[in-house]
């Protein structure tokens, strides 16, 4: 079935981030196997600049004019020890983009260095890469920014169960949002299966809320949040989940809150575009709210970092006050 929302940018999006999400997935059977080191993270190097090869040339083919601002670029590829790694790439590519080379292939992932500006479309291949490599969530996240306003945004989360829980274990979930059109979520493992609208939860009871927050300490500041729950008096822990999964399960009604704290040891940290434009439209259209912990809309018009704000609060709406007060009263 195709998406209810009639819009050629949102039939774009759902391919494309369909495809991509196939051929990382792709990679990963192939290359996570049990002989891999912790250290080794080539998997997910390989799948991130496939996955941004192949919605490069894509975009060149359906919307030339427009920018395309992605998280990588080709530099280490082009050195001799890049080598290995291009070939592998380019192998990946190819069987979905018979045309692809090497040049071709660097040509592609570099042209996401363009300027985030006017009308562009911003890419995170592999967003949740230590959840890629664990074998927990990661997802494909494509979004596209007008003037600074989040327009479409598109999710591919291979791990993600039907009924959007937190659980893991697939078949994968492929939501899409369309500023004033909703939020629809459908199945990446049939491509004719039906699409559902999305609501969020109608939680009010603090007491009740469930959050999703980061699994890495290095993303967001755990304690703090352990703090912010028990001064709530939030009775569930709160369920770590790497990448914008945890936006589509809060779209989806499988959350209450999304909480990302800075981290103690990078306050200056500002969240890149590409992590959030894609889950952030996902939930406001789903009904939800998002704001930075000061409670200030996400703002997407100073390039590639959300250079004006700080940390992300993501809710169902009804919550997101109580949760606003009780940071201020952290002092988070
Ligand atoms: P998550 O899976 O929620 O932990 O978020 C993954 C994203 O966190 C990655 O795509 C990184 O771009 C981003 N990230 C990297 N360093 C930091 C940091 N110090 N604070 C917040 N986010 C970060
Ligand atoms: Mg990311």
């Amino acid at each position: 079935m195709t998406c209810p929302i009639e819009c050629s940018k949102v039939r774009f999006a759902v391919q494309v981030v369909r495809e991509a999400s196939h051929l990382v997935r792709q990679v990963q059977q192939e290359l996570v196997t049990s002989a891999l080191t912790k250290e080794d993270k080539s998997p997910v190097t390989v799948a991130d600049f496939a996955a941004q090869a192949l919605v490069s040339k894509r975009l060149l083919e359906s919307f030339p004019s427009m920018g395309f601002v992605g998280e990588e670029n080709a530099d280490s590829l082009r050195t001799s020890e890049g080598r290995d790694t291009l070939i592998q790439i380019t192998h990946f590519v190819r069987q979905l983009e018979p045309t692809a080379t090497p040049d071709l292939v660097c040509e592609w992932i570099d042209r996401g260095a363009e300027a985030a500006t006017g009308e562009f479309w911003t890419l995170d291949p592999v967003d949740g890469t230590k959840g890629f490599l664990r074998g927990d969530q990661y997802a494909v996240a494509l979004a596209f920014i007008r003037d600074g306003q989040v327009r479409v945004g598109a999710l591919g989360c291979p791990e993600l169960g039907s009924g959007i829980k937190p659980d893991k274990g697939g078949p994968g979930t492929l939501i899409v949002a369309r500023r004033t059109s909703g939020c629809f979520a459908t199945t990446l493992a049939d491509e004719n299966a039906e699409w559902a609208k999305l609501s969020v939860s109608s939680e009010s009871k603090i007491t009740l809320a469930r959050m999703l927050r980061s699994v890495e300490k290095a993303h967001t500041d755990t304690s703090g949040i352990g703090q912010l729950v028990t001064s709530l008096g939030i009775a569930a822990d709160p369920v770590p989940m790497d990448s914008q999964a945890k936006y589509a399960v809060l779209a989806a009604g499988g959350g209450d809150i999304n909480l990302r704290l800075l981290s103690p040891n990078r306050l200056d940290y500002r969240e890149k575009i590409w992590d959030q434009a894609s889950g952030s439209i996902c939930v406001e259209e789903a009904g939800g709210r998002v704001s930075d912990l000061d409670g200030k809309p996400l703002d997407f018009s100073h390039g590639r970092t959300l250079a004006r704000n700080r940390g992300v609060l993501a809710t169902n709406g009804a919550l997101h006050q109580q949760l606003l007060a009780g940071l201020k009263q952290i002092g988070a």
